[in-house]
């Protein structure tokens, strides 16, 4: 059964890092060997990290939470956490049971960046392992580059004792890709325009029909977190865009638009259609901004009114002229400070998921040391992105 962070735990943590703090500057003539608390520990994410489990007992919040203020590398924490969410098969838009790619394979792609060792990794379009994230680390810890994509990615990840699986699609994922692929049998829509029209009306009708939640047509965990001595660490893992070109790269794994960290300023990471955040490669912009003194907040909104201006092109606008899509980024900074924002109040998408009456609002989650908390996004637009 799930055993949600108790108090206890909490206070047992949140003790360990006051006793941290109170520890006198000089002890018997030397430095003391732990660092004076800079910031209160804290991890933020999208809000699916509040919500599975993968039939254990912890969120991925409450498990890099703990692991944080246990004195664990903030990467490695964050990766534990959102690994239970790669593996959880009920999560059909992260690792395992992603829905899969135009052609029915699970394509996963993922990025890791360590602030305070200003190091970074990724992979895109990985295919066979249940947790890019994992890789994505190992990228960083033990080449010279960032990214790894396809086959390249699959064999690094194999030569690195990772288990390569020949298929990631759960029955569920693979039944809602045939259902996709009955439904908009390409050889009827050989103009790519049409085709792509199709696609999406086809995607909206299978959420209408209640067959799949519109979340996981987009869907991806982002997770940053900020420990007591304020290093600063993020991730960011997905299947990506469901039943996309095969080889499509969405912004999850490119620094600097689903991930950006610097250790002196803060994180930023982002959920939502990943073309648009690449045009503003806005979790950069947004680091950049509370660099200039920027509440994570406000410059979350920034980043969200660029990209609302970049959305010009008709079939990405509603009537209105407003985007037709939703976005959204969870934001920390140094100062332990910390918002989630995004384009639209509510999603259709986010309706049940978190099971509440107000379900439609989007939302991000936290855990602190009075702990894990889903809060609800501040909005660019009101209303819902399909209008
Ligand atoms: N941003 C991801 C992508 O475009 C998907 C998502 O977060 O919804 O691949």
């Amino acid at each position: 059964m799930r055993r949600t962070i108790t108090r206890r735990d909490l206070v047992r943590a949140g003790a360990a890092v006051g006793l941290v703090a109170s520890v006198p500057g000089k002890l018997f003539g030397q430095a003391p060997a732990v660092v004076v608390r800079k910031a209160k520990p804290l991890v933020i994410a999208s809000p699916n990290g509040f919500y599975f489990t993968n039939g254990g007992a912890q969120t991925c919040v409450e498990k890099a939470f703990l692991m944080i203020t246990q004195g664990g590398d903030v990467l490695d924490a964050l990766i534990e956490g959102v690994n239970i969410v790669e593996l959880d098969p009920l999560e059909d838009a992260v690792g395992y049971g992603g829905l899969p790619n135009a052609d029915g394979v699970v394509q996963l792609d993922s990025c890791c960046m360590h602030g305070p060792k200003k190091r970074a990794g990724g992979v895109a379009a990985l295919e066979g392992v249940r947790t890019p994230s994992r890789v994505a680390r190992a990228v960083m810890d033990t080449t010279d580059h960032h990214l790894l994509v396809g086959k390249g990615a699959q064999t690094f990840a194999r030569s690195m004792g990772f288990a390569i699986e020949d298929d990631l699609n759960t029955e569920r994922s693979r039944t809602l890709w045939l259902e996709w692929k009955r439904r908009t049998d390409p050889l009827h829509y050989l103009d790519p325009a049409k085709r792509e029209l199709a696609s999406r009306q086809v995607s909206q009708q299978m959420v209408r029909e209640g067959l799949m939640s519109g979340r996981h047509l987009y869907g991806t965990i982002n997770c940053s977190g900020i420990n007591a001595k304020g290093q600063i660490c993020g991730v960011t893992t997905t299947s990506g865009l469901a039943w996309k070109i095969p080889g499509r790269v969405g912004d999850s794994p490119i620094l600097g638009a689903g991930l950006y960290v610097d250790n002196e300023v803060g994180a930023a990471g982002s959920t939502g259609r990943g073309e648009a955040n690449l045009y503003g490669l806005c979790s950069f912009l947004i680091v950049e901004l509370m660099r200039g003194g920027m509440h994570p907040k406000d410059a979350g909104m920034e980043a969200l009114r660029r990209i609302k201006a970049n959305t010009i092109e008709k079939r990405l606008c509603r009537a209105d002229g407003n985007p037709s899509f939703n976005l959204s980024f969870y934001i920390l900074n140094a100062k332990g400070e910390y918002a989630g924002v995004a384009l639209y109040r509510e999603d259709e998408d986010e309706r049940g998921a978190v099971g509440q009456k107000d379900g439609r609002l989007v939302r991000y989650c936290v855990c602190t040391e009075s702990g894990p908390q889903m809060l609800v996004c501040e909005p660019l637009l009101p209303g819902l992105p399909q209008g």
